[in-house]
C-alpha cells in the first residue's frame, strides 16, 4: 500500500462552487494577486470582503464582481495597513461581525516591497513601513479578527509567502525579514489553534507574478515571461476552502 501523497494546493481538486456561503477578506484587493484571488473567491460561490485603501482600485474590483456575481458577492473596506490605529482594527470587527456574524477565510496578501539596499544603508523609516505592513499589520488584524473566525465550522488563514522570506537574498532587507518572520508567525498560529479550534493556518508563496511589485523588483525583466495574477488563483481557493481541511502549519507554492 503506497503512502497518501502530502497535500499540494497546486493540485488539489475544486469544485466551481468551492467556497460556496463563505465569508472570506482579501487584504490588499485593489490589484495584483490580492484581486485576482478575491475575483476568483467570489467566482467560486463566496462573498468577499475587498480590504485596501484605495478606494476607487476596490469599486473596480467591486464591480466586476457584481457583474459577474452579484452585488452582494462583494464588500469594499477602506482600510490603510499602514496608519490604522486600534479603533479603526475594532470599527472593522464591529462592521464585519454586525453584517457577516462570522469569518470564514482571511487571506494576508497586501505587501510593500520597500527599497531594495544593503542592511548598511537600509533607509529607518522604510524598515518601519514595510515590518507594519507586511507583518504587525497581518498579527493585529489576525488577532482582532479571531473571534469571528472561531464562529465558522472550517475557517482558514492564508499568510502570503516569498522566496525571500524562506531563504534570505541580500538587499531585501526588511521585506525578506518581514516574510521571514510571516512564516513564523504561521508556524506559532497553527500550533496554538491546533486541537482547540477549526481554524488551520497556513503560508503560500506565490512565485514570480505579473503585478505592480515584481516590476518594482526587477524593473529590466521581461514581463510577458511570468505568470498572470489570475493564472495562480487556484492554490489560494485550495487554501481558503475545504480542499485543505486539517492542513495546518503547512508552506505551500502557488508554482
Ligand atoms: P501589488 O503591489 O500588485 O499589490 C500589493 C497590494 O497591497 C495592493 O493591493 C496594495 O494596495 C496593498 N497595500 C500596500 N500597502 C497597503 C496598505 N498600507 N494598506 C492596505 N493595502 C496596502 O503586489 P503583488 O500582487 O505582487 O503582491 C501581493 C502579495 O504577494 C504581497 O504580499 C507580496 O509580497 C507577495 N508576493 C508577490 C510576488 C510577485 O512576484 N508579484 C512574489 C512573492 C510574493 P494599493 O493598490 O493601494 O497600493
Amino acid at each position: 500500500m503506497s503512502a497518501a501523497s502530502p497535500f499540494d494546493p497546486r493540485l488539489a481538486a475544486i469544485s466551481p462552487d468551492e467556497l460556496s456561503g463563505r465569508v472570506i477578506l482579501v487584504t490588499g484587493a485593489s490589484q495584483g494577486i490580492g484581486r485576482a484571488v478575491a475575483q476568483s473567491c467570489a467566482e467560486h460561490g463566496a462573498t468577499v470582503l475587498l480590504l485596501g485603501r484605495n478606494v476607487r482600485a476596490l469599486e473596480d474590483v467591486h464591480a466586476r464582481i457584481s457583474s459577474r456575481c452579484g452585488a452582494e458577492r462583494a464588500t469594499i473596506i477602506e482600510f490603510d495597513l499602514e496608519n490604522a490605529l486600534a479603533r479603526d482594527y475594532d470599527n472593522l470587527f464591529a462592521a464585519i461581525e454586525a453584517r457577516y456574524q462570522h469569518l470564514d477565510g482571511l487571506l494576508h496578501n497586501a505587501g510593500l516591497l520597500g527599497q531594495l539596499a544593503p542592511i548598511e544603508h537600509y533607509d529607518v523609516p522604510t524598515w518601519c513601513r514595510v515590518l507594519q505592513v507586511n507583518l504587525t499589520s497581518a498579527f493585529v488584524l489576525t488577532q482582532i479578527l479571531l473571534p469571528l473566525l472561531k464562529r465558522s465550522a472550517d475557517a482558514s488563514i492564508v499568510f502570503t509567502a516569498s522566496g525571500v522570506g524562506r531563504s534570505g537574498r541580500a538587499y531585501w532587507g526588511a521585506y525578506a525579514v518581514a516574510k521571514h518572520a510571516l512564516e513564523g508567525l504561521n508556524e506559532v498560529l497553527s500550533e496554538e489553534l491546533s486541537g482547540i479550534t477549526q481554524i488551520r493556518v497556513n503560508s503560500l508563496n506565490p512565485g514570480a507574478v505579473r503585478t505592480t511589485m515584481r516590476r518594482q523588483a526587477y524593473p529590466a525583466e521581461d514581463a510577458s515571461r511570468l505568470a498572470t495574477p489570475e493564472s495562480i488563483t487556484r492554490p489560494y481557493i485550495a487554501l481558503l476552502g475545504p480542499a485543505s481541511r486539517g492542513i495546518s502549519g503547512g508552506r505551500f507554492d502557488a508554482q
